[in-house]
This record gives structure tokens, C-alpha cells and sequence, in this order.
């Protein structure tokens, strides 16, 4: 009999449905997976005794016959999520007892469809990292493990959102929310083998989610299929009037759209994204993923983003920038870590310098001087300007063409620390992500092979602003073709 624990939200809520589990046996199951694999330590706060009493309600509301979307369905919330009673540390020691009395708009959503709490993940602090290996709460490990001589190592999930996606290929949580600044909810997803996405910016609402760089900060969803992330997705977007960067849109019901045909629509590669020393595997699956939207009906024709190298750069100016404003408010007095000094301002400098690792002293360093007069033009009005570049390039390129396909990550996982003493080579991970985040795009990363050392690869789907829906529907097109179902090799 297949476990409770390899189904998908659709084929859970559908057998839900037919009364051939409850709700407390799959939540049951989840938390048996989260015992054995602790290991990996995806989650920094696991809710066993929260997530059997939701799901006890979940089964009363089946039985009622007012279950929601999400009834019953064993979730995980990053750790940037503020959840009403539940500790919320965005992996800082800073936050480490932070118990926030209210609930971020998206989880609050979920809530009300129906989802069962199992806990919050791990990730990078503050969701700065891109193999989350800067947490307070120590490393995540990636449940893939790499064939041949690198068998005995242990390897990245990815970040920020490492937790998330690696408790998704782990089958310890159905799905998982994360966070996307520059691509923390696309590159795990493709170290992980799970598909992972981010709506257009002002989609989701961010109110409730830790700050990090206001500007660029979006809601992201980790799951085993493209359906489950529209139908998640669906039920996290919608206008909030506490966010005033959300879009006063309806939403679509995408779950119910993502099988449309690719018929008369118009695929752009483009060409500045075929980078030096990029694995010719990569390149390959690049260039297969394109063969399999020709097939689906599709055309595909070379783009053009001629600012796109300059993202990264750009990137690591305006968001340590925000992120020096944003993370001014942990000064030790209302919430969070506090260390007493002999006065006021030593107060301050204790608690900031113990409360922050290293990699947000970092940007908070980079981010201040960035703003500081004399240098705010040079940098980050310079890097401003980049930005706007970098999204008029997308315009332009979407005159053309409905959606854009690109490899997701130059790279599959790599090993724990790995990148660690070389900030610069870290930050160009986001090499592909980073361009579709400066413009506020939707993207979605999904799995689609192996490589040579048997971990996972995607492929990164970029749509124009507010059309999800084309981007799900070239998504769900590579997944039928692909048809992934790799699994980790012990959960397998
Ligand atoms: N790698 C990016 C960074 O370190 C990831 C940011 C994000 O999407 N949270 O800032």
C-alpha cells in the first residue's frame, strides 16, 4: 500500500474524501517521518501536539461536510512566517524566543482552508543564504545523496528555504511554505527535486512574513506537483489591506487551469543565460526542456536580457540596503534576544552583535555604507537604475513571448561548506533567479532529471506579471513530459 506520506495534496483530499484514512492517521504518519528523519534537521520548531488536534477538527469538518481546500493537509511554514503562538525565529538567535501574537495574512489563509500545522523550517537566517548553512539552528541536510565519489558527503538543500523543500523531498510535510527575495523558493526546489514558486510580486500578501528586503520579499510554495502549488498558491494570494504592496486582483483559480494547452504560445531562451562553466548537462536539459514545449505545441525562440548578468550585483546592493533598514528594529527592548549592558547603548550593541550571525552582520555592514551619504548615489540609486533596466528587459522580451525558460540553477547541490568562505561565489547561485525577482515576475522551478551523480535538476519557468497561469501551464507541460518521480534514496 502506498504511505500516507508519498501522496500529493490532490490525491490526498480525493481519498480524504472517499473516507480511506482520517486525518489524524496521515497527520500521524507525518510525525512518525519527522522522528525518524530528524537528522536533517529541516524543522527548527516541530507542533506534533497542534497538528493532531487541527487534524482531529479536520475530520469533524469531512464528517460535517464543510471541509476546506486544504483540510487536513500536514503542512510546514518557514520559520519567516509569524504563526499565533508558535515560536517564529527566522532561524536568528536574535528571534529565538519570539512568540508572535498574530498570524501572518498567508498562513493565516491556509488556516482557514483547512491546513494542519507540523511545524516550522529551517533555513538561512533571516533567508540570507543560498544553501542554508547560515541558521542559528545549524545546517539543513539535503535527503539526496550524490552516486560515486562524493557518496559519502553531505550536501546543500539549498536556500533560504532549505527546511522547506528538503522536508518536501523527505516526504516530512506535504508541502511548505518559503520565502522568495531572489530565487529561496526556486533553487532548493531544484537541489531538492520539488517543484517550488513564487508569484508576481504583490500577490501574496507580506504582512506577517519577517522582513527582509521589502521591495523584492514574496511568498514562495514548495510541493510535489505544479497542480498542488496552484492550488496552494490560490489559497495564499489574494489583496490585503495591511500590505500596501498588494494587488487588488482577483485570483485565478489556477489549479483548474494549469492543463491548458501550450497551442499558439510563444517560449523565449535567453541567450545570456548560457554562462561559462556551466555543466553541459545543464545545458542539455535546458535544451531538452525546450524540445518537450516544441512538443507540447509551443514555439520556442532565443530572447534576448542583456542586463540580466547585472542582477546579482544589483541585487546585493538594494537588498542589504533594505535589509540594513528592515532589521534596525531587533534592538533588544520589545521582543527578541536582549543582553543588558551597563547602559542603554551598550544594551544595543550586545544584544544586535550576539542576536545577528554573521551573514546578516554582513549585509547590515554592506547595506548601511551602501546608503550612507556620499555613496547612495554611487551605489544604491545606481543599482536602482540597473533594476529598472533589468525589468525593461523583460518587457521587452515579453512582446514577444508568453513565458521564458531557463535552467534554474547553474549547478545541482553542492556540499556542506562547500561556498561558505567565499561570500561572492554563494551569491551567484542566484545567477538565474535573481533577474525574474528584480522585475517582480512570477517563476516556478520544476523537477525534470538526474544528472550524472543522480541529483536532481529543474528548470525554471519565469511568466509575465500576473500571469501565473501561463507560467503553471508551461510548467505542468514539462512535468508530464519530464515525469520526474525520483525520490531520495531512503525515502524511497
Ligand atoms: N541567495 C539569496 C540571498 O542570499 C536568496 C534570498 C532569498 O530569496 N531569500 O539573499
Amino acid at each position: 500500500m502506498t504511505k500516507l506520506t508519498d501522496l500529493n495534496i490532490v490525491e490526498a483530499v480525493a481519498a480524504r474524501k472517499k473516507n480511506e484514512f482520517s486525518c489524524v492517521d496521515m497527520v500521524k504518519e507525518y510525525i512518525a517521518a519527522m522522528d525518524k528523519f530528524r537528522g536533517l534537521n529541516c524543522y527548527i520548531t516541530e507542533t506534533p501536539d497542534l497538528a493532531i488536534k487541527q487534524a482531529e477538527e479536520s475530520d469533524k469538518k469531512y464528517a460535517a461536510g464543510t471541509a476546506g481546500a486544504l483540510e487536513g493537509m500536514p503542512l510546514a511554514q518557514k520559520d519567516m512566517f509569524c504563526t499565533k503562538g508558535v515560536r517564529t525565529t527566522a532561524a536568528s538567535n536574535i528571534l529565538n524566543n519570539f512568540i508572535p501574537t498574530y498570524e501572518s495574512t498567508v498562513s493565516d489563509q491556509m488556516n482557514k482552508q483547512g491546513a494542519v500545522l507540523l511545524g516550522k523550517t529551517n533555513q538561512d537566517e533571516f533567508a540570507m543564504g543560498a544553501s542554508n548553512t547560515t541558521s542559528f539552528f545549524g545546517n539543513v541536510i539535503n535527503p539526496w545523496k550524490a552516486s560515486g565519489a562524493r557518496s559519502n558527503q553531505q550536501l546543500v538543500p539549498g536556500g533560504s528555504s532549505g527546511g522547506s523543500a528538503a522536508a518536501v523531498a523527505a516526504h516530512l510535510c506535504i508541502a511548505a511554505t518559503g520565502t522568495d527575495t531572489n530565487g529561496s523558493s526556486r533553487q532548493p526546489a531544484s537541489f531538492c527535486g520539488v517543484v517550488g514558486m513564487k508569484p508576481t510580486y504583490g500577490r501574496a500578501s507580506r504582512w506577517g512574513i519577517v522582513a527582509f528586503a521589502s521591495s523584492l520579499d514574496q511568498a514562495g510554495i514548495f510541493s510535489r506537483t505544479v497542480t498542488d502549488s496552484a492550488l496552494l498558491m490560490e489559497h495564499m494570494c489574494g489583496f490585503d489591506p495591511k500590505d500596501s504592496t498588494s494587488a487588488n486582483l482577483p485570483v485565478p483559480k489556477w489549479s483548474q487551469e494549469v492543463s491548458g494547452s501550450l497551442k499558439g504560445k510563444v517560449i523565449g531562451v535567453p541567450k545570456e543565460f548560457r554562462i561559462d562553466g556551466m555543466p553541459q548537462e545543464i545545458e542539455d536539459i535546458w535544451e531538452k526542456g525546450a524540445q518537450w514545449l516544441r512538443d507540447a505545441g509551443a514555439e520556442v525562440v532565443e530572447i534576448s536580457l542583456p542586463h540580466a548578468k547585472y542582477a546579482v550585483p544589483a541585487y546585493y546592493i538594494i537588498a542589504p540596503a533594505e535589509a540594513s533598514s528592515n532589521l534596525a528594529r531587533y534592538d533588544g527592548v520589545r521582543y527578541g534576544l536582549h543582553v543588558d549592558g551597563k547602559d542603554l547603548n551598550e544594551s544595543y550593541k550586545m544584544s544586535r552583535a550576539q542576536g545577528f550571525g554573521a551573514e546578516p552582520t554582513r549585509r547590515i555592514m554592506i547595506g548601511t555604507y551602501a546608503l550612507s551619504a556620499g555613496y547612495y548615489d554611487a551605489y544604491y540609486l545606481k543599482a536602482q537604475k540597473v533594476r529598472r533596466k533589468v525589468a525593461n528587459d523583460h518587457v521587452e522580451a515579453f512582446k514577444k513571448v508568453d513565458a521564458i525558460l531557463t535552467p534554474t540553477a547553474p549547478s545541482s547541490a553542492f556540499a556542506i561548506g562547500e561556498k561558505s568562505d567565499d561570500p561572492v561565489q554563494m551569491y551567484l547561485c542566484d545567477i538565474f533567479t535573481s533577474p525574474a525577482s528584480l522585475a517582480g515576475l512570477p517563476g516556478i522551478s520544476i523537477p525534470v532529471g538526474l544528472d550524472k551523480e543522480n541529483l536532481p535538476l529543474g528548470l525554471q519557468v519565469i511568466g509575465k506579471p500576473w500571469d501565473e497561469t501561463t507560467m503553471f501551464q508551461v510548467a505542468w507541460a514539462l512535468e508530464q513530459a519530464a515525469n520526474f518521480k525520483a525520490l531520495p534514496q531512503e525515502v524511497a
